[in-house]
């Protein structure tokens, strides 16, 4: 079996097995490893230096054109005018701290909410995902009185003290803490069963056990209710429901993930949790939020932050500026005036129908799958269901070369990641399919 991949080991630009990269790229990519040192991380074999970008199309220094289907920050379009122009009207008004009254965070506050189940009825701005799962960690622990936290094997959270500790693909040699217990994806390609849902309701059961058994009191099951990054499992709906009912069983929170299903990606909900029907304490929010000012929330119940208010209180200098909600309010127009929601089921579907018909006829597609405008199309050796990552890495990169940018995902770094910005249509899906079905000709 392929080792696990660290998350940043996906798709990355290798310095020493660099092609002999030219012009601009490579005077910038010196000075990065001049300043950034080893934290740099650039994306492909050869990286790209991108100059500019609008709706689903990103252009690079010599001017050619990618059609982005990698990009779920931009998620109502890279650079969209309404947002850009709602960010600078607000910018040469007033951007100050969040201790003065201002009427736009509080209409955003209340269209936010509008859009979750009536008992989460408190919101706290943050700027980050990362941010967000911290400040919900907190929630979760100040409430249940315990530590344990349950997430997948290929979690990936944020970057914070707290949230890496619960992010176990950024390990590279470290393990979990004792008080955090991982639990294997809902993986029902490598491993089918009848029920999905069931089995990973029983091993939360038993996460939950064992923590306990080892004097560790649960605190809360924390999950990207897409798996994103343990390789994007989204069917069938209503699976994620049973292992939620085992949390609140056992006394424990559900924390949903939402920074990268959140905000309609999934297509037939605003917020991935809904569409299993589970029901969450907190949610937490990034990402698509501002389409790319960088903005975040915590969103949950007021029994649930009060006490927490009480005994430590949470004051965020940025989350929540008059900018950020001047964004927020712009993305929130623009997702219900465009009808993306709706584009993301629609396209969506499409999207996946002919990847499949792509499947039939290159057996290294083993599996397509995903709601909405978020996809997974995972590579195996033919007639098997044995990862082939060095497939992925062929077609990522290849496809870079035939101008369409894509990243990957998964265990075992042999899953595409595909989530394109919301206004993807069906011309964009035929030109992508055009793309791959020459890629993989090429190495059929
Ligand atoms: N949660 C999930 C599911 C994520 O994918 C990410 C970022 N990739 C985060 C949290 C952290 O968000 P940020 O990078 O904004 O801190």
């Amino acid at each position: 079996m392929a080792e696990a991949r660290q998350i940043l080991s996906l798709n990355r630009f290798d310095g020493d097995a660099a092609p002999d990269l030219s012009g601009s790229v490579a005077a910038l990519v010196k000075r990065r490893n001049a300043t950034f040192g080893a934290s740099s991380v650039l994306f492909y074999r050869e990286p790209l230096e991108i100059v500019r970008a609008e709706g689903v199309w990103m252009y690079d220094s010599s001017g050619r054109r990618f059609l982005d289907v990698y990009n779920n920050v931009p998620s109502v379009g890279h650079s969209h005018p309404r947002v850009a122009e709602a960010i600078a009207r607000q910018a040469a008004t007033l951007n100050t701290n969040t201790r003065y009254l201002y009427d736009n965070i509080h209409t955003y506050a209340e269209r936010l909410l509008a859009s979750f189940p009536s008992e989460l009825s408190n919101v706290v701005f943050t700027c980050t995902g990362s941010e967000s799962n911290d400040l919900a960690l907190q929630l979760a622990r100040g409430f249940t009185g315990g530590m344990g936290v349950i997430v997948t094997e290929m979690a990936y959270h944020g970057n914070t003290t707290a949230v890496s500790e619960v992010s176990p693909s950024s390990f590279r040699t470290r393990a979990v803490p004792p008080y955090v217990r991982t639990v294997p994806a809902p993986d029902n390609y490598a491993d089918p069963v009848e029920d999905v849902g069931a089995r990973f309701a029983l091993h939360v059961k038993w996460a939950i056990n064992d923590l306990e058994k080892n004097g560790y009191k649960f605190a809360a099951l924390l999950v990207d209710s897409i798996f994103s990054s343990d390789g994007i499992y989204a069917d069938p709906p209503g699976f994620l429901k049973a292992a939620v009912d085992v949390v609140h069983r056992a006394g424990g929170l559900f924390i949903a993930d939402e920074v990268q299903p959140g905000f309609g990606r999934t297509g037939t909900h605003m917020w991935g949790f809904q569409r299993h029907g589970a029901k969450a304490d907190i949610v937490t929010m990034g990402k698509p939020m501002g389409n790319g000012f960088p903005m975040g929330g915590v969103v949950t119940r007021p029994d649930i932050l009060t006490p927490f208010c009480e005994n430590t209180g949470y004051f965020n200098t940025f989350g929540g500026n008059p900018v950020a909600a001047a964004a927020g309010l712009a993305v929130l127009d623009v997702l219900r005036d465009e009808g993306l929601m709706e584009n993301a089921r629609v396209v969506g579907d499409y999207f996946r129908a002919g990847l499949r018909a792509l499947s039939g006829r290159f057996p290294a597609i083993g599996d397509v799958r995903g709601a909405g405008l978020f996809t997974g199309v995972e590579f195996s050796r033919p007639g098997t269901r044995e990862p082939d990552a060095d497939m992925a890495t062929y077609v990522i990169n290849a496809m870079k070369d035939e101008g369409i940018l894509i990243g990957a995902a998964g265990q075992h770094a042999n899953t595409l990641k595909v989530r394109p910005p919301l206004c993807f249509t069906k011309e964009h899906a035929d030109i992508f399919f055009a793309a791959l079905e020459k890629v993989l000709a090429a190495r059929a």
